[in-house]
């Protein structure tokens, strides 16, 4: 399978308010990829600033510069998954624009790529200029998403990966709504190979992770990769109801020897306790059904407010498997 030929390498980028970076990222992308036929998909996630004026003008200037504008924001993953649709090369890779991850390393993806490997994806080694917050949550992430997950997940690994056309196709069937793009590259199989580098820091603006988004986007991926949540509900209920049963004959021991006291608090702390316990397990079953509501409206994944040097992409509809 060695030494594939390769007849169009597309780069795939986010973008939301990243006016500091585009140009940046663009010459950088240019550079690194000298000497390869490629093209650039920019998405633009609804920026507000003046990102949509650099995009047009590096799109007029080189035409491998394509440009997808959404409707509104649709956030990252969504971001990509346009990207990806409307990417046309027979290997994609995934960056984020804000060179935090670097684009010279794509052509060692491609090396990589070339020997046989469908789905190369970057860990990183070391990452600078992010918070240590930051940092220890990520690492919280990533183990219990090993623990809970049905798939293998890298740790420490973002969306910067590169992906042969087959397993981009894979993936692309996959119209799910509550998208985590790492563990469904995954899923897909094929010859995966990991590749270390240094993550560096943000080139310029702020990062459009808030905490609220990074909480929904830790829950989206632990929902749509494990059933452990439900299961825990499962095992409270059978540790509380094996806690009563033993508190039977207690009970009844203290009675017959006169030393049981009417415990007004042993009633209040097992009322909160279970009503606790029960709270949460509904709580989880919630978020899955909410999910399972969202999957089931079947709306778009998101919508194209504009397209520049680029066709729309196959219709997706047609995509969703019935
Ligand atoms: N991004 C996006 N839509 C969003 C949030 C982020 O397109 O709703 C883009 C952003 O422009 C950047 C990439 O996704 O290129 C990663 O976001 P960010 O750097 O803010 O995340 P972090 O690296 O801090 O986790
Ligand atoms: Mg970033």
């Amino acid at each position: 399978m060695a030494d594939r030929h390769l007849g169009l390498l597309s780069i795939v980028a986010p973008m939301l308010d990243e006016e500091g970076t585009a140009q940046a990222f663009c010459d950088r992308v240019r550079a690194a990829l000298d000497g390869l036929p490629w093209e650039l998909v920019v998405v633009d996630d609804g920026s507000s600033d003046g990102t949509p004026q650099i995009l047009t003008a590096a799109a007029r200037a080189d035409e491998r510069v394509k440009i997808v504008t959404l409707s509104r924001n649709f956030g990252h993953q969504t971001a990509i998954t346009a990207g990806l649709d409307h990417a046309a090369g027979d290997v994609v890779v995934m960056i984020d624009s804000d060179l935090q991850d670097p684009p010279e390393l794509i052509p060692t993806m491609l090396e990589h790529w070339r020997a046989g490997s469908d789905v190369v994806y970057a860990t990183r080694t070391d990452r600078d200029g992010e918070s240590k917050f930051k940092l220890r949550t990520a690492d919280w992430f990533y183990r219990i998403m090993g623990r809970v997950s049905d798939v293998p997940l890298a740790a420490n690994s973002g969306d910067f990966r590169l992906l042969d056309r087959r397993a981009l196709d894979a993936l692309l069937t996959m119209r799910e709504r509550n998208r985590y793009l790492r563990g469904m590259t995954s899923w897909v199989g094929f010859t995966q190979t990991a590749l270390p580098y240094n993550r560096e820091a943000r080139h310029a603006g702020a990062t459009k992770y808030p905490i609220r988004k990074m909480i929904r986007f830790a829950l989206d991926a632990i929902a749509s990769f494990s059933h452990a949540p439900l299961q825990i509900a499962t095992v409270a209920g059978f540790v509380c109801a094996m806690l009563a049963f033993l508190a039977v004959p207690v009970a009844i021991v203290f009675r017959i020897f006169g030393e049981f006291v009417p415990g007004v608090t042993t009633t209040v702390v097992a009322v909160l306790l279970l009503g606790g316990i029960q709270l949460m397990a509904i709580g989880m079953i919630g978020e899955y059904v909410g999910r399972i509501y969202d999957e089931v409206k079947r709306r778009p994944l998101y919508v194209v407010r504009e397209r520049t040097n680029v066709a729309a992409a196959e219709d997706e509809r047609q995509r969703t498997p019935v």
